[in-house]
């Protein structure tokens, strides 16, 4: 016969709550609950399960356990934490031959990990989980200065379920009760020089301490019941295109026609902020480039605009189900001056792509003189974009 000890009489100071933290509500049921039907549902303890409380949350633990379905008994704890494990221990039942002792701020716990403290504690007469640390241990002394370093490997994290056979662990804690106090139930066990057995823990098997420690054990709930937050994916892609300035074409830019004595050449209107625009958005899809899409060989493209082009890919981007967050181009043209057309080339990109303007910036910048857009021989764009779709 098994019986479980399950210690809920902390209060959430670190938690920045007033009230016990184990009677905060993760994922829409108080943590205790989800702690004690951990233990219930393995059907392992025909001994009872014991919940150790304060005397101010007393009556709501009784209610929460029983509005949840639960069995567990609820007990009134002691002064702090051994004293606590010392009134559970009393409160479970004489005959049972094994007790797992647990934290009840550890609602994360799998019956694979409580399965293997009992068959331990069966075995070996203790069973206690715990976890290799990921980080090295410093030693330290008062003023914070490093003493030693414990060689990692012989160090592991001590977690609970802490089982143990009943009678070991109900004359550990008798032997100590007015003792110097222990932080753990192996402890006591240790003191009394009895060997004691740690078993492989799980690192999902938080002790919720502090309010990340909430957020992440949120997170693994969600993992585990299947259920996915609501989290668009979101995508990023570059574009980057180069057309060289001539005589006797127009300067388009951004769909834009601008006063010049040169414009770019190219098989379309040669529009290189919307090339790299456009190559920006396919390449946050994976849809290929407007090579791909628009050939330059082919002459339904001839001169065509590249608004129309633009409009024919966000039809792309729409039947593949994204939608554009937002997106950044910077033109590198060292004359003319751009600015006063800036407001005009937002305008026509955000009407194609149906977003507001307020997601689309176009910059331009000159590169010093130097390099072929310095010297005025070509224009280059760089263009980013983000996109997301809804379902992942
Ligand atoms: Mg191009």
């Amino acid at each position: 016969m098994n019986a479980a000890v399950i210690v809920a009489a902390g209060r959430g100071t670190r938690m920045g709550l007033e009230r016990n933290k184990v009677l905060a509500p993760l994922c829409g049921e108080p943590v205790i609950a989800r702690t004690v039907r951990a233990f219930e549902r393995t059907g392992w303890f025909d001994g009872g399960i014991v919940v150790v409380t304060g005397a101010c949350d007393l009556c709501e633990m009784k209610r929460i356990l029983a509005d949840a379905g639960l069995h567990a008994q609820v007990v009134l704890g002691g002064a702090d934490r051994q004293e606590s494990v010392c009134r559970g221990l009393a409160a479970t039942n004489p005959e049972a031959q094994y007790v797992a002792i647990h934290d009840g701020a550890r609602p994360l716990v799998t019956a694979e990990v409580i399965a293997r403290t009992l068959e331990s504690a069966k075995k070996y007469g203790s069973g206690v989980a715990a976890v290799p640390l990921k980080d090295t241990v410093k030693r330290v002394n008062e003023g914070g200065v490093v003493v030693d370093t414990p060689p990692r490997d012989a160090l592991r994290a001590v977690q609970t379920p802490q089982t143990f056979e009943a009678e070991l662990i109900r004359r550990a804690h008798a032997a100590y009760a007015l003792g110097e106090r222990a932080t753990d139930d192996a402890a006591l066990a240790e003191r009394m020089g009895v060997e004691v057995r740690l078993t492989e823990g799980d690192v999902e098997n938080i002790k919720l301490t502090t309010p990340e420690d909430m957020l992440l054990a949120r997170q693994v709930i969600l993992r585990r019941e299947g259920q996915k937050e609501e989290k668009p994916m979101v995508r990023i892609g570059h574009g980057y295109d180069v057309h060289r300035l001539t005589e006797d074409r127009k300067l388009i830019l951004c769909g834009v026609e601008i006063p010049y004595t040169l414009g770019l050449l190219g098989h379309s209107d040669a529009d290189v902020a919307l090339h790299a625009l456009m190559d920006a958005l396919l390449g946050a899809a994976a849809l290929g480039d407007i090579g791909k899409l628009f050939p330059d060989s082919a002459d339904e493209f001839a001169g065509i605009s590249s608004l129309e082009l633009l409009r024919q890919v966000k039809l792309h981007l729409a039947a593949a189900g994204y939608d554009v967050v937002n997106i950044d181009a910077t033109i590198l043209a060292q004359a003319p001056k751009l600015a006063p057309y800036r407001e005009q080339m937002r305008a026509n990109i955000a009407r194609e792509l149906q977003i507001d303007v307020l997601r689309v910036s176009v910059k331009a910048t000159t590169e010093e003189h130097l390099g072929f857009t310095g010297s005025g021989e070509g224009m280059a764009v760089h263009a980013i974009a983000l996109l997301e779709r809804a379902d992942n």
